[in-house]
């Protein structure tokens, strides 16, 4: 008989007792006979979970006497390790393992082998189903996927049953693998509390015994289809972020998903009877025990990946094509993601959203820059996620401190609940310093901007006091939306700014799609063209060549302005003659409406962002020609040090406190001087606190940054003395050793300058 045909008569024998209308006790006793027959195994038991302990449920071998008596915590003997770790034991001689535990009133001695699986309901074991053997042998890996199948099986039973319920299932979380702390790179410093969500969410498997098995054959591979043309066109996909790591990941995805092994083991698992979700997941089951077996760091890098695409295919199969963000967001939550587009983080509800840990990440990304703005703390380039994280854990994330408590005691909670009321404090004394203009020590007035996004943003410029909007950035309406934004709809949103900002200045910087920023409708021309987005068809470039994009922007953005102070800025400006390409469509669009005898803006100011390094070059050509340049530092150094900024690997490899990026900033203010023109910058530099003392210290005054900046640097702001501070920095830049951050921070120490 062939392993699957084995398998299949197992699965038809427990199908029949499962179907029967015996009690849920017989049928389980039932259960421990027929593996036992099958597996010709003197032992075959079954632990469940009852108040917190594994009891002995059934067995066919040990003593009846111990049924229901016999009872294991979790993490004890070889039962409870097995369910602590949601893994497989397969052991020639039971003794010989170091959580080997002797129950006597079993009557277990006499036996030497010993396989055990654990019973997995909502993602967590709920029970383990072992067999033991008087002679000393390993099991077959035939046997192994027997009794994962009737693992799998018997959840489904306890499910129905009601044998275990969820709240104890969810109670035993903390015993079963207790508090864990992850630790990864601060993104967005803040204090968040809430739920573990999986921005993909794993597929709850509820048939695990196929009714037509040629049906779930044809399911698998339509499945392996979509998979297949999901992955080959996965690389223009924000999920994947940009450059570098992500290659080596679609390279590994494309392996697995074409790898004929993967697609045979779970056509031989349908073949025994199982559904096509029951399949994957009882191959991944294995496979995981495989790759822990041969514990190789390397592998399990590897295992990730396959995770990941073995998730992709069960919610293939299973038609839950939709992210997290599609079901809501019922709780406070913590979301978890692999990484993630600035689109897709849009999507959360903002209320319910109280941080994200990615196990990538960057800086710089647009994804952090659009948390930052949403005041969402982030973690990246978190370790251990999957192993560590089920999907409703409690999670306390620091991500100022880069950590992240999962499962945490109820002491820990509460220290925590006493660092929130504290952080709030402090929010609340930066807000205290709204209606404080920021002089210097020495009374230079300095423009603390901030930057925004989306209509909600607004209200942070009446919280923070900032001076305006320093940059906002128009593009976030188009990563929100499916389809490009209408004019009128743009113009409604431009409207709602500027009446929100007052008197206020507000710098619309005009759309910035591309790089990191993709939208679905342009996304097939951009992959299409560009191997390297970031420095290929996007911003200005996209919008200049894109008939109508601008035009359209730039009505709606004229309209809205009527009878007021209007401020656009261009990005990625490379050459003078793009600023006066792009100015030109405002210009035609301007004589439109003047035609039209349509309301005009008062007065309109052009200016430019500073991000790619050639510009500086050539400065003197273009400052006349602008009344405001904006120093994009994200994308500026990402340039400057041809390091992508959403590639995780460089994400701290290079220092915005480094002399070549001061001295370069420090060249473009000197080159400025007398220009007339106001420059400023509004990359996220600013707004960090040694960043933003040696902005200061090489002459630049204003800034534009995020909203939960304003107060910290406003503080800041009112604690310098520029011309102390200007002497030290030109000292240090002089001859600087390398990065200038300890300077900075003993300096602001001294000065009683927080700079964490
Ligand atoms: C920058 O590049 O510094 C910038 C402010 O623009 P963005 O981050 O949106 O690219
Ligand atoms: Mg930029």
């Amino acid at each position: 008989m062939t392993a699957a045909a084995a398998a299949r008569q197992i699965l038809l024998r427990l199908t029949e007792v499962m179907a029967s209308r015996l009690h849920a006790q017989t049928k389980l006793d039932q259960v421990v006979e027929i593996i036992g027959e099958c597996l010709s195994s003197e032992v075959c038991s079954i632990y469940l979970l009852r108040e917190g302990m594994l009891e002995l449920f059934a067995t066919r071998g040990l003593n009846q006497s111990a049924v229901h008596v016999t009872r294991m915590a979790i993490g004890e003997g070889l039962t409870g390790a097995i369910a602590q770790k949601v893994e497989t034991l397969n052991l020639a001689e039971a003794k010989a393992h170091p959580d080997f535990q002797y129950r006597p009133e079993t009557g277990e001695d006499k036996f030497h082998s010993f396989a055990g699986v654990p019973i997995v309901y909502r993602e967590r074991a709920v029970g383990v189903l072992c067999v033991q053997h008087v002679e000393p042998r390993r099991y077959e890996e035939v046997e192994i996927e027997a009794l994962q199948t009737t693992a799998m099986v018997l959840s489904e039973l306890i499910a129905n049953a009601e044998l275990v319920d969820e709240e104890e299932a969810r109670g035993l979380t903390a015993e079963q693998s207790g508090p864990q702390t992850l630790t990864g790179l601060t993104l967005v410093k803040g204090l968040g509390a809430g739920v573990a969500v999986y921005h993909q969410p794993r597929v709850e498997i509820t048939q695990v015994m196929a009714e037509d098995i040629e049906a779930e054959r044809q399911r698998v591979y339509r499945a392996f289809d979509r998979m297949r043309e999901q992955i080959d066109s996965l690389a223009s996909q924000a999920e994947f972020g940009v450059g570098g790591e992500h290659e080596e990941v679609l390279e590994t995805y494309k392996m697995f998903a074409y790898d004929e092994g993967w697609s045979r083991r779970i056509n031989e698992a349908i073949d025994s009877g199982l559904t096509a979700e029951a399949a994957i997941e009882r191959v991944q089951q294995h496979t995981r025990m495989r790759m822990r077996e041969i514990d190789d760091p390397l592998l399990a890098d590897r295992m990730h990946d396959l995770e990941d695409l073995a998730n992709r295919l069960l919610r293939i199969v299973a038609g839950q094509v939709g992210t997290a963000a599609s079901q809501g967001l019922r709780k406070d939550a913590i979301l978890i993601a692999r990484n993630l587009g600035p689109a897709e983080l849009l999507e959360y509800d903002k209320r319910r959203l109280k941080g994200v840990i990615l196990e990538e990440g960057s800086l710089t990304a647009h994804v952090v820059i659009v948390a930052r703005a949403m005041n969402v703390p982030v973690i990246g380039r978190t370790k251990g996620v999957r192993t560590t994280i089920r999907e409703g854990d409690e999670i306390l994330l620091d991500a100022s401190a880069g950590n992240a408590i999962v499962r945490p005691l109820p002491q820990v909670a509460d220290a925590f609940q006493a660092r929130f009321a504290k952080s709030r404090e402090k929010q609340a004394a930066y807000a205290s310093l709204r209606d404080v203009e920021p002089f210097t020590r020495c009374g230079t007035r300095i423009q603390v901007m901030m930057n925004a996004g989306l209509r909600d943003d607004m209200s942070a410029l009446g919280l923070t006091g900032a001076d305006g909007v320093g940059l906002f950035r128009t593009e976030f309406q188009f990563l929100v939306s499916a389809t490009l934004p209408q004019r009128e709809r743009q113009t409604r949103l431009y409207r709602d700014v500027l009446d929100a900002a007052g008197d206020k200045p507000v710098i619309f910087r005009t759309v910035d799609i591309g790089g990191d920023k993709s939208v679905p409708y342009l996304a097939s021309e951009i992959a299409a063209q560009d191997e390297n987005p970031a420095m290929g068809w996007r911003a200005l470039r996209l919008a200049l060549e894109r008939e109508g994009l601008m035009k359209i922007q730039a009505r709606a953005l004229l309209e809205a302005a009527a009878g007021r102070s209007l401020y656009v800025m261009f990005p990625m400006v490379s050459e003078p003659w793009e600023f006066d390409a792009a100015k030109q469509v405002f210009d035609e669009q301007l004589a439109f409406l003047r035609a039209q005898k349509k309301l005009l803006p008062e007065k309109i100011n052009f200016g430019a962002m500073l991000e790619v390094p050639a510009l500086a070059e050539v400065l003197d050509m273009l400052l006349p020609r602008l009344s405001f340049l904006s120093i994009g530092t994200n994308d500026l150094t990402q340039f400057l040090f041809a390091a992508d900024r959403a590639n995780p690997k460089l994400a701290e490899r290079y220092d915005w406190l480094s002399p070549s990026i001061l001295r370069f900033l420090r060249r473009v203010m000197r080159s400025s001087v007398g220009s007339g023109v106001d420059i400023g910058v509004c990359g996220e530099m600013g707004g960090r606190r040694l960043e933003a003392l040696a902005l200061l210290g090489i002459g630049y005054r204003r800034l534009s940054i995020t909203p939960a900046a304003v107060g910290p640097i406003k503080e800041l702001v009112r604690k310098v003395d520029l011309a102390e501070l200007t002497a030290a920095m030109n000292g240090w830049l002089l001859s600087p050793a390398g990065s200038l951050r300890d300077e900075l921070a003993a300096w602001a120490a001294a000065r009683d300058i927080e700079h964490d």
